[in-house]
């Protein structure tokens, strides 16, 4: 059995246990993802944990920096924080949904303090493909990358 938590630091991400094995070594390749989230330390949070899956990744903002990091395409996964600032994470989804080509087809699954019920419905109809509540926790992180990450439209249009 294979355990890719370290315990080497005292912060959050390294107390919490990575899963055994990893989402990238059972899809058979790292994952590119998108990080959609205005709150630096959430930012910082979940590349962490990213970086401890081998996984690659981007950044953006705010929903607008989202929509246009989507639309270049190239993404396995996208994580959608629902509350940000000009563009909130159902705008910046259902504009992901409307772009031509295959970009539009990313799984992207949302990041949510306080999800309330029916808050996962409306998460679906604006396009999303679920939604992972905060805060985020490694094992969590990784089951969604995993059950989420495989479909991706684009996964012949990804190399490397
Ligand atoms: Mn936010």
């Amino acid at each position: 059995m294979n355990t890719c938590g370290t315990t080497t630091s005292g912060d959050d991400a390294a107390r919490t246990r990575v899963p055994a094995g990893s989402a990238f070594a059972k899809a058979g390749r790292r994952m590119h993802i998108l990080v959609a989230e205005d709150n630096k330390i959430n930012q910082m949070l979940i590349t962490t944990y990213l970086r401890k899956f081998g996984h690659s990744f981007e950044v953006a903002d705010d929903g607008a920096g989202a929509l246009a990091a989507a639309a270049k395409g190239g993404f396995h996964l996208v994580l959608m924080d629902i509350q940000m600032p000009e563009m909130d994470g159902l705008e910046a989804t259902a504009k992901i949904r409307a772009l031509e080509g295959p970009a539009r087809a990313v799984p992207i699954v949302a990041l949510t303090a306080n999800a309330m019920d029916g808050d996962e419905e409306r998460y679906l109809a604006a396009g999303m493909d679920g939604y992972l509540a905060k805060p985020i926790v490694a094992a969590s992180l990784f089951a969604a990358i995993d059950r989420f990450a495989g479909g991706s439209a684009e996964e012949t249009a990804v190399s490397g």
